[in-house]
């Protein structure tokens, strides 16, 4: 969501800025600009509604603007429609502040009416011109622009990260953040800001993570980083491993394709460093056996596929933990005056690290006294290091906005961290212990079979691709299972899709199947294979058409019920959605391409959601 990036250095910088804002494309946005600053033309800004490609033509290629100094952005928006004025840059009244921002000014309209009676003109509907006018009145006020910047964050309420230019100041960048992602990147051929480490991989692995209420002031041979106060801080410099062909295309038609078939290496990369000896191994996590013990609930806190994947833990650790776990949509748990104390343990997961929900109630989790763990996949986001201990998912990076490899790494995330907490209890059997780690670290390969061979998850993609309403039928982790698949394919094919629990269809929902309404039946969870099967006929005498996920071993019995039937090998019960899900993600994946949809960046999407 929204795209930052800033440059200083002894480069033309709008190629560098175009480029790195193609890179964030992935994030989500609906318009984009870039504001260059030039000794001969001063701050130039060229900004548009609709792709990035447009803004590209617009600027040849950003050979129309001249500096080695500016600032890019790629909008998400949130106040003001989606057009060329609301576009960010956004500059001061009198030309010569431009800035960039990712956030939300939640007291924009208070400032804004002071601004207008001192005879400040506004010319966007933007929460974030407001901050660029205040800007330009309190440098005028004081002269210097740090002292106008402080001020300007004392007087501003809500999230920003901010990346901003003046015409005065030939090499300075200036950037400030607080709840909104910023990074610092340092190069030999010149200094970052970023919204994530994608937009720079290119030019620098060397990062600095911004902290909240921090500034940061960028030439094109240092950074320089103070609290709110203006007092220099000394930031640790972080080295980022992931390569820049891991965020490429590498020649796959889309990157949510790479991805899923990237998921076998994401998983390994997951779990092996943590199983030794036959143990789970968290190095990372410093919770004692008397913490354990201590603990009498358990949360789990996310929003979107990552609640899925936290639906899918509550059923696997209340059977091996024996205590109470609930999940919680972030955005309700903040404002639900939750239940959390000294023996209330607090998952908080997370791909990018940054989902704002997800922070806003991890931050109310802590206040509450609770011990907090985050999953992320993001290495220095803002949820890892707020947590007091964080497992990382070693997926990569992940571009796609409908997440792949994200959501299965969180799978076995949780699964490792449920077998860690439950050994540490003892409320695992040896046996279940063992079996369960033995058939974890076979996934990968399991699930590589599978991705070596699905035509028929193709073929029933193209056979079902025009109906306009699917059904997702399963009990237990395949109801949880199902939740994700319907996500999946109503956020890219936007075909309406909903997940219920078998067992609740006859409560209500079965009203709505007709003759040839498409149910996509889950039937991979072993114990209860039977109990789903029933569930499959109910809806088929209806008259209800039925694609089948099972396993290897279930397929036959199946496959004389249901109408078309897709199978994965078999697992551990406990570990079978990591396996089943991946017909699920290329099931949804091929009715988008059928449908022509816009699979990697689907409409009203974005990847790492920022605002409230
Ligand atoms: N609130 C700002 C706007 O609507 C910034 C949105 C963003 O983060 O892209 O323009």
């Amino acid at each position: 969501m929204c795209g930052i990036i800033g440059f200083v250095g002894r480069k033309e910088a709008a190629p560098i800025l175009l480029d790195g804002l193609a890179r964030m494309e992935y994030r989500g946005y609906d318009s984009a600009g870039i504001a260059l600053r030039s000794e001969t033309k001063g701050i130039q800004v060229r900004k548009s509604k609709g792709r990035l490609q447009t803004l590209s033509e617009l600027t040849h290629g950003g050979a129309d603007l001249e500096g080695v100094l500016g600032i890019g952005h790629t909008r998400w928006a949130t106040h003001g429609e989606p057009n060329d004025a609301n576009a960010h840059p956004h500059v001061s009244e009198n030309g010569k502040i431009a800035l960039v921002h990712n956030g939300i000014i939640e007291n924009y309209l208070e400032i804004k009416e002071q601004l207008m009676k001192y005879g400040v003109t506004f010319s966007s509907d933007t929460d974030s011109e407001v901050v660029a006018q205040l800007l330009e009145y309190h440098y005028k006020e004081c002269g210097n622009m740090m002292e106008a910047v402080g001020r300007c964050l004392r007087r501003i309420e809500g999230a920003y990260a901010f990346g901003i230019i003046c015409a005065d100041y030939p090499n300075a960048l200036i950037a400030a953040r607080k709840d909104s992602p910023l990074i610092l990147g340092f190069s030999p051929e010149g200094n970052f800001i970023a919204s994530d480490v994608t937009a720079i991989l290119q030019h620098t692995r060397d990062v600095v993570y911004m902290n909240d209420g921090e500034i940061a002031v960028l030439t094109a041979d240092s950074i320089d980083v103070f609290d709110d106060e203006m007092n220099p801080l000394e930031k640790t410099h972080s080295f980022v491993e992931w390569d820049v062909a891991a965020a490429e295309k590498g020649g796959y038609p889309h990157f949510m394709f790479k991805e899923i078939l990237e998921q076998p290496e994401a998983i390994r990369k997951t779990i092996s460093p943590r199983i030794r000896d036959g143990r789970v191994v968290l190095d990372d996590i410093h919770i004692s056996a008397e913490e354990a013990r201590n603990i009498n609930h358990i949360y789990i806190i996310a929003c979107g596929s990552a609640y899925h994947a936290g639906v899918v833990a509550k059923y696997i650790w209340e059977r091996i933990l024996r205590r109470p776990v609930e999940v919680t949509l972030a955005s309700e748990f903040r404002y639900s005056q939750p239940l959390v104390d000294e023996h209330t343990l607090v998952i908080a997961i997370s791909q990018s690290g940054e989902t704002l929900d997800t922070m806003a109630a991890l931050r109310e989790a802590k206040r509450l006294g609770g011990r907090t763990l985050a999953v992320c996949n993001v290495v220095g986001s803002s949820i890892a290091r707020e947590a007091h201990d964080v497992l990382y998912t070693w997926a990569g990076p992940e571009i796609a906005v409908a997440t792949s490899k994200g959501y299965s790494t969180q799978l076995v995330a949780m699964d490792l961290v449920g077998l860690y907490l439950a050994d540490l209890l003892g409320t695992i059997e040896p046996e279940e212990y063992s079996a369960v780690l033995t058939e974890m670290q076979k996934l990968p390969e399991k699930m590589q079979t599978y991705l070596e061979n699905f035509e028929d998850t193709q073929y029933f993609a193209s056979r079902y691709f025009n109906h306009d309403s699917v059904f997702f039928i399963g009990r237990n982790l395949d109801y949880a299972m199902g939740l994700e698949g319907s996500l999946k394919l109503k956020e890219i094919s936007y075909i309406h899709s909903e997940a219920y629990a078998s067992g609740e269809l006859k409560h209500g929902t079965i009203s709505l199947i007709e003759p040839g309404t498409l149910v996509i039946a889950l039937g991979s969870y072993g114990p209860l294979f039977d109990k789903a099967m029933s569930n499959v006929v109910e809806v088929r005498a209806r008259g209800a058409e039925v694609l089948a996920i099972t396993t290897d071993a279930f397929r036959e019995k199946m496959a004389k019920t249901a109408d078309s039937v897709i199978s994965v090998p078999d697992t551990h019960p406990l570990l079978q959605p990591t396996l089943s899900i991946v017909p699920l993600q290329l099931f949804a994946y091929y009715v988008a391409l059928q449908r022509g949809c816009d699979i990697d960046k689907p409409r009203n999407l974005a990847k790492s959601v920022t605002v409230e």
